[in-house]
């Protein structure tokens, strides 16, 4: 089954509402109310309960949302089920705090490849990835590496994104600041601190 008409500000909620699900799954909850997991993750409690709606009814009143069935069918939607092998390319100041990040596994991905152009950098093992040269971008499929996160300066971001398309990558978490383009099959992310930066002061109180 398809979920189409799930809106992208749903989809952009369901891995924040995974994050909390999941902790509370932890903790030994088996059950949790729209209000309890709204004060937990700063949501308001009916956009979650308008969020859900979307895929089905797992609430019971007085009791809540069932969380281990939730967990299930976000997973599902969000097709993290199976674990995602991703590639790394820039292992420069943002590349490096990347790869030691361990909370990308809790969504089933794992940086299983990094990439450089940089020689001095080729070779060197970073969290028990071993740098390579990005001639070897070629090898991703083979590899069965569908994912990747580009984190080289501006100015190599679109050759970079260029040759991850040509070695069968249908996704890109892109944190540089260049607007990439690709083909249609393919999907890219763009993350920019920066401009939430720049938003952030008008949010503030004078003085
Ligand atoms: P950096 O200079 O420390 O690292 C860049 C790395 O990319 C270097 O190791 C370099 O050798 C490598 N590189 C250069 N060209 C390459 C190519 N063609 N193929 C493979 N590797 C190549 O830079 P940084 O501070 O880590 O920043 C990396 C990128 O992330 C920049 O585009 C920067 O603007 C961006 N950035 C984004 C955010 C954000 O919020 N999204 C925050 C900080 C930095």
């Amino acid at each position: 089954m398809r979920y189409h008409k799930i809106p992208d500000e749903t989809i952009r909620r369901l891995p924040i509402y995974l994050r909390g699900l999941l902790f509370s799954a932890e903790q030994g909850q088996e059950s949790i109310s729209s209000r309890n997991l709204a004060d937990f993750l700063g949501i308001n409690s009916w956009q979650i309960r308008k969020d859900f709606s979307y895929f089905g009814d797992f609430g019971t009143p007085g009791v809540g949302y069932d969380i281990k069935k939730l967990i299930k069918q976000i997973n599902k939607i969000l097709k993290l089920r199976v674990v995602r092998r991703a590639a790394l390319v820039g292992v420069g100041n943002l590349g490096l705090a990347i790869l030691a990040y361990p909370g990308f596994r809790i969504y089933g991905f794992d940086i299983a490849a990094a990439f450089d152009i940089n020689p001095k950098k080729i070779g060197r093992k970073i969290e028990n990835i071993t740098i390579e040269d990005v001639s070897n971008l070629r090898t991703l499929k083979k590899r069965q590496i569908n994912l990747a996160i580009i984190t080289v300066p501006q100015d190599a971001a679109q050759q970079t994104a260029d040759a991850l398309v040509k070695a069968g990558v249908k996704g890109i978490l892109n944190f540089s600041p260049h607007h990439i383009t690709v083909p249609g099959k393919v999907k890219v992310i763009t993350i920019d601190i920066a401009m939430d930066l720049a938003r952030l002061p008008y949010y503030m109180p004078a003085g």
